[in-house]
């Protein structure tokens, strides 16, 4: 018998859901050498997960695909909040909009998780050599702890097994009886043109089925799920609640007289319990029932005998609590049931070296929409980091931020999901003096507020080496001297540009041609630090002094620009400096701007896109960023900017020193090979 083939590769991902997709984005777009395996033999293709936060939408623009999912999607604008009157019949009692107005330029959308995974399969295809090999799944896990500093070694090695097609075959839906056969009928009909490559793929596995391969990696990824092998492999576990709860979810094309079934619903009835309507794309709705009341898992502890639950179980429980409103089906594309408890994981990484990220670190109930985003925001958060630190642009410095920023997410999570489920899940209130009931104003006022959590732009990533604020020593989160920033904001200068929060987006012009864009459209995820300069009034001669000192000091041989881009590399691929100016666009061009703000290349000339001013358009009106994000124009000040956009710095216009500290206390001049794009 032959010996198991060995390679090497930088990233090993494994499962390709949503979070192992969004890190091999990152991985295909930053040119990091990279494989993801999953052991299911072809992807999703409906069902599971549907609602898409403003943030996740962000991002995927970012990446250049938002525009897919936002025309795909069906936008959810309203959500009508229905309840119980005197009389115990189910009435409106209120409407409130889905997304909070002016937080995003994006609003909640949904669209299930195959089409999600689709464009981001997409994405990897046209950017790199990347591919996701299906029907592989590791068997044996090696660590070598010792290595684990040493920047250049490979300390993981992991054997893959691979499988037959008929091994691999997927067992996404817990849909036994009718179950498969709905799941079926919808993809040939409907989504057919997209994956035929996938059912092709699968014909292929046979080829080296049951064959096994040794690779060894520089870094891994367990994007593996709620039972993630990697994470038992590691030894960490899920804490929190034992209790699961158990939910049927219906994708029906409704036949009902309920006036508000386009809108996203919270039902309430006096005493049939609760349903959360989703509306859906192709005129789809989405049922959510928790269906029975809790189980407790442990020592004797069984689970839930789910082939007791049917679609018509589901149906029947949506009927009683929507009466008297009629209900039924035309068509029913998917449905499930699955049982899920509150859960996080004790360690997100081992050594930096080996990650865990999505439901393999975090478990909760599917009301508010939360998994599959938080999820990929986990991988959004890493794939950045490790590629830099691959790229040898940043130190392992860095990576630690990766736990201590997205434990504390999930434990909010949590705390949210919490509250929100047993809001909905209890009964309402029948009177002021009806203690255990749910209250409809604080009802309605704790989903205005869960709303604001929901969108993913409330987070702010505290205090660390990547974040220049001070600690926040109240929320407990995982905090060592060791990862501390070695400069501090002045958050004063630009108070509505939250240091530790994505940064807002505002309409600028483009100093050139007077095109208008949001300004996060010119924060492309590329795997680039980006350095703002609101240089204010530069038509004001001590305003215009400053901004050539700072200037002067980017572009000395000495400045971290100059250090940290290797000299073969283009000047905008570590850093990229972005300008936007207060005086009026007419009164100066972007030659009255010194060369470092407006880079000439020998090849390409000078490059537009980097002056940008705060002035009306023609036709799209005046964005006012410099009001909206309450910066003085005869001041200005510098925003250093992450790759994924978080806000790392702000400080004075002509403070070069603590931007250049900023940086040096993480990045690196030593220049592993570019092999970045
Ligand atoms: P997953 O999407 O679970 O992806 C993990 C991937 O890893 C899978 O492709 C799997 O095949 C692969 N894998 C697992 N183990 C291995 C292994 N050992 N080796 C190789 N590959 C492996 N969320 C909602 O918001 N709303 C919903 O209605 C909803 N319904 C759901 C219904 C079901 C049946 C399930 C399973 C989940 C549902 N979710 C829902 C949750 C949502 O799908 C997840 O939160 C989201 O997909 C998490 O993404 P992930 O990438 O972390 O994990």
């Amino acid at each position: 018998t032959s010996q198991p083939s060995e390679s090497k590769v930088d990233v090993l991902i494994v499962g390709a859901g949503p979070a192992g997709l969004m890190m091999a984005t990152w991985m295909a777009k930053c040119g990091i050498s990279c494989r993801i395996v999953d052991k299911r033999g072809t992807k999703v293709f409906n069902g599971q997960a549907d609602g898409l936060q403003c943030r996740t939408l962000e991002i995927f623009d970012s990446f250049g695909f938002g525009d897919r999912a936002w025309k795909e999607a069906n936008h959810m604008l309203e959500i009508c909040l229905w309840n119980p009157d005197k009389d115990g019949v189910i009435r409106r009692s209120d409407r409130i909009p889905d997304t909070i107005p002016g937080i995003s330029r994006f609003q909640q959308v949904v669209l299930h998780q195959g089409r999600i995974e689709r464009f981001f399969l997409d994405f990897i295809a046209a950017h790199s050599d990347i591919r996701v090999e299906r029907g592989v799944l590791p068997s044996k896990l090696e660590f070598d702890e010792s290595l684990a500093e040493d920047t250049d070694a490979y300390p993981i090695t992991v054997t893959l097994r691979h499988l037959s097609e008929e091994e691999a075959t997927p067992g996404q839906v817990a849909t036994s009886a009718n179950g498969g056969a709905v799941q079926d009928g919808l993809f040939r009909s409907n989504l057919a043109a997209d994956d035929t490559a996938d059912l092709l793929k699968a014909a292929d596995l046979n080829a080296k089925a049951n064959t096994t391969e040794v690779v060894r990696a520089k870094y891994m990824l367990g994007a593996d799920g709620a039972h993630s092998w990697v994470r038992r492999e590691l030894g960490f576990c899920l804490e929190g609640e034992t209790t699961d709860y158990i939910w049927g979810v219906l994708d029906i094309v409704p036949l009902t007289n309920f006036p508000d079934i386009r809108s996203r619903c919270a039902i309430h009835s006096a005493s049939s319990g609760s349903v959360m309507v989703i509306p859906r794309e192709n005129k789809l709705v989405r049922l959510y029932i928790q269906l029975t009341t809790t189980e407790k898992l442990g020592e004797g502890g069984s689970r839930a005998d789910r082939s007791k639950i049917t679609p018509d179980v589901i149906l029947k429980a949506a009927q009683k609590i929507m009466a008297p409103y009629t209900l039924s089906y035309r068509k029913l594309d998917w449905w499930t049931a699955y049982q899920i408890g509150q859960r996080v994981g004790s360690r997100f990484s081992k050594n930096e070296r080996i990650f865990l990220a999505g439901d393999a670190v975090h478990t909760h109930s599917p009301k508010a929409g939360q998994g599959m985003n938080v999820s990929m925001q986990d991988a959004y958060n890493l794939g950045w980091k490790v590629a830099s630190v691959v790229k040898g642009t940043s130190s392992r410095a860095i990576l630690s931020t990766y736990e201590s920023e997205r434990k504390q997410i999930a434990k909010d999570l949590i705390d949210f999901d919490h509250r929100f489920s047993r809001l909905f899940s209890g009964r309402p209130a029948k009177d002021l003096m009806d203690e255990e009931g749910i209250n409809m104003e604080q009802f309605k006022a704790a989903f205005e507020k869960g709303n604001m959590f929901a969108s993913g732009i409330a987070v702010n990533y505290d205090a660390s080496n990547i974040i220049a604020k001070t600690a926040d020593t109240s929320s407990g989160g995982a905090k060592t001297t060791a990862n501390l920033p070695s400069v501090d904001s002045t958050q004063a200068l630009a108070p509505k540009v939250k240091v530790g929060m994505r940064m807002p987006s505002v309409k600028v012009l483009n100093q050139s041609d007077a095109r208008p864009w949001h300004l996060q459209e010119r924060l492309p995820s590329n795997g680039t630090w980006r350095v703002l300069v609101f240089a204010g009034d530069v038509g004001d001669a001590g305003q215009k002094a400053r901004m050539l000192r700072l200037a002067d000091s980017l572009a000395a041989p000495t400045s971290f620009l100059r250090r940290y881009t290797p000299a073969a590399a283009r000047y905008d691929s570590v850093f990229e400096v972005l300008t936007v100016h207060a005086a009026p666009r007419a009164s100066v061009t972007i030659f009255d701007f010194p060369e470092v703000l407006r880079p000439f290349d020998e090849l390409d000339g000078w490059d537009y896109n980097k002056i940008f001013v705060d002035d009306e358009s023609y036709h799209e009106g005046h964005g006012r960023i410099y009001e909206e994000f309450g910066i003085d124009p005869k001041e200005g000040c510098v925003i250093v900017l992450r790759p994924d956009q978080y806000v790392s710095y702000v400080g004075a216009l002509d403070d070069y020193a603590s931007v250049d500290k900023f940086f040096s206390s993480f990045m690196l001049s030593r220049q592993a090979q570019v092999n970045g794009k």
